[in-house]
């Protein structure tokens, strides 16, 4: 049964909070008022209830299932956003004497360094600052080092359109992933990590839960001045719940790996996010009109960036594709240009129908 409403969606390219698989906002919807079986609203039950307790516990199997997350991994649900695990990732691992290494790919690794280094020693390893971060650094450029805490990394550069297409190689020092704006877009191989950290609000779910993938050795290391809600033992040890955790959140990203999983696992879920994000840059490479801002190898399947000639043709374009159903298609504020973010639930009818408008708009305005 559609809702009504959902005939009435637009193309939303936004970055974040960004789209929901249809599927899960109609599910969340019918089943608003009285969960099946419960009788009341997910928004209405104790985080302390079975009902509540089934809910997490079924998320989180999934999310193991999905990924493939070994058992020595706790996966947590968390709050504060992704940015929050800038501070917490210090304060747990980062302890007096150690350095941490970072590896500054854009605007968000950039904003994790800075809070790291009010905690402790950070070393930047590698930086494409100097590029306009419109690339990845290559293994030989990362000056890591020995005995450092961890490596620090941003898996997808949500503002400037870049992506790892693998992660680098760090040895034994566990790597630290900030994947927020790629978390499940393809198959993750978990045990190269020591922590994968995302907020759900791009690929997972609602704003307002963070998700953690942290590996068991890396739990219960926070000094004894760490506040309670950062230290990573007492939300292992609770199961997310050791006050109240955002109910709701974890709900409907429970039902988004539950439709990630429908269709037809991550190995499924990369190929369309291949495909998807093929046909866009085709496109901006087509003429030339278009220019990509991201060099080739580096490309982010899930933010797409990209230029027009001049700043006042931009301001066109994007008006012109508003009024046309495509929202959300400006650059951030601190780089401009046009970003497309195409996230799992993104739909292939929206990005064949930006790539309809885009050519439309260069015959009219090449
Ligand atoms: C959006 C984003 C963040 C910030 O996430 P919050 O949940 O708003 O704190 C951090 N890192 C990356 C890579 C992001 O895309």
């Amino acid at each position: 049964m559609p809702s009504t409403s959902a005939s009435t969606r637009i193309h939303n390219f936004s970055a974040g909070p960004a789209m929901l698989p249809l599927p899960v906002l109609e599910q969340a919807q019918r089943d608003l008022v009285s969960l099946p079986g419960v009788g009341m609203s997910v928004l209405e039950i104790s985080h302390r209830s079975k009902t509540f307790e089934d809910l997490l516990d079924t998320a989180i199997a999934d999310i193991r299932g999905l990924a493939g997350i070994p058992p020595h991994y706790k996966v947590l649900m968390l709050q504060g956003g992704a940015t929050l695990q800038f501070s917490m990732v210090p304060m747990n691992l980062l302890g007096a004497g150690a350095a941490a290494d970072y590896i500054d790919t854009g605007s968000w690794a950039d904003k994790a360094i800075k809070e790291a280094k009010k905690v402790g020693t950070v070393n930047v390893v590698a930086t494409t600052k100097a590029d306009q971060y419109a690339r990845i650094p290559r293994q030989d450029e990362l000056k890591l080092t020995a005995g450092a805490a961890y490596v620090h990394m941003t898996t997808n550069n949500t503002i400037e359109g870049t992506e790892w297409k693998a992660p680098p190689n760090v040895g034994s020092v566990p790597l630290v992933a900030d994947a927020s704006s790629n978390i499940f877009s393809g198959p993750i191989d978990v045990g190269r990590f020591g922590i994968v950290y995302a907020g759900a609000q791009k690929n997972l779910g609602p704003s307002g839960v963070t998700l953690v993938i942290i590996r068991e050795d890396l739990i219960g290391r926070a000094g004894p001045t760490v506040p309670i809600m950062l230290d990573y033992k007492i939300h292992a040890e609770n199961n997310s719940l050791y006050n109240t955790p955002n109910t709701f959140g974890i709900y409907i990203l429970g039902l988004t790996a539950k439709w990630l999983k429908s269709q037809g696992g991550l190995e499924a879920v990369a190929r369309n996010n291949q495909r998807k994000a093929g046909k866009l840059y085709a496109e901006i490479d087509r003429t030339g009109f278009y220019r990509g801002t991201a060099q080739k190898d580096s490309r982010s399947l899930m933010n797409i960036t990209f230029r027009l000639g001049s700043e006042a043709l931009e301001k066109i374009f994007e008006k012109d594709a508003t009024a046309a159903g495509l929202d959300g298609l400006k650059g951030h504020r601190s780089v401009g240009g046009m970003r497309a973010s195409i996230y799992n639930a993104f739909p292939e009818a929206g990005v064949d129908a930006l790539v309809d408008f885009m050519r439309e708009f260069e015959r009219k305005n090449g």
